[in-house]
């Protein structure tokens, strides 16, 4: 709409004109983008050089519902994200996006989010092993090695996680009575910045403890 309305020899005009013409002669250009896009968000009526306001706000809401939409299908069927799925049920930014821009310890929360990580219930994907053969390396309990298991109840990690556990408990609401799984899907959404800081350091150290406790065992043997 904003192009359309400029004057016609200014050069963004001949510019769309030269895009609209080569479109319409089987050409890709920047127009058969806009078109293009149009067709597979399958807008109603859409044309170009007819918007305003009212439209594009509708054209808006049909790209976004439908991009929630592939989203929500790609989350519930993607293997991949099993954890991502046990504490993210709509889609908006996560507010631990926006509270810890500027921390380096934010990357190991997003990565643990997503499953980008080391544990054996990922790496284990990759060469096969079957479901409840991806064991904890670090400890001795023959628990399937998870974000769960890594977060709440690996021994190796006990100290680190009453540390954690005393710095967290008076900021979240009958702490005392939470489930491991509830915990978790708390702190994973929670909007308290000072939760979000010491989660995502508490990550960081559980991360270097894994890694030095897997190098001493490898030294050994
Ligand atoms: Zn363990």
């Amino acid at each position: 709409m904003y192009l359309f309305e400029k004057d016609e020899d200014s050069i963004v005009k001949q510019a769309l004109l030269l895009s609209i013409n080569l479109h319409s002669n089987g050409n890709t250009s920047f127009y058969s983008n806009i078109m293009e896009l149009s067709k597979s968000y399958n807008l109603p009526n859409f044309v170009p050089n007819n918007l305003d306001e009212t439209k594009i706000s509708r054209y808006k809401d049909i790209m976004k519902q439908k991009y929630v939409t592939q989203w929500r299908y790609s989350v519930n069927y993607t293997r991949k994200l099993e954890f991502y799925n046990t504490f993210k049920h709509c889609y908006q930014i996560s507010s631990y996006l926006n509270l810890t821009r500027k921390t380096i310890n934010r990357k190991a929360l997003v990565k643990l989010r997503v499953s980008n990580h080391k544990l054996i219930i990922e790496t284990g994907r990759y060469n096969e092993t079957p479901h409840d053969k991806r064991l904890c390396p670090v400890c001795d309990s023959n628990e399937i090695e998870h974000e769960i298991h890594f977060l709440c109840y690996c021994p190796e990690y006990f100290k680190l996680r009453n540390e954690f556990f005393a710095q967290i408990q008076s900021h979240l609401h009958n702490f005392q009575q939470l489930t491991y799984s509830d915990l978790v899907i708390k702190l994973m959404n929670s909007e308290d910045i000072y939760l979000i800081l010491r989660l995502t350091n508490y990550i960081s150290l559980l991360n270097n403890l894994r890694d030095s406790i897997l190098s001493s065992k490898n030294d050994v043997t």
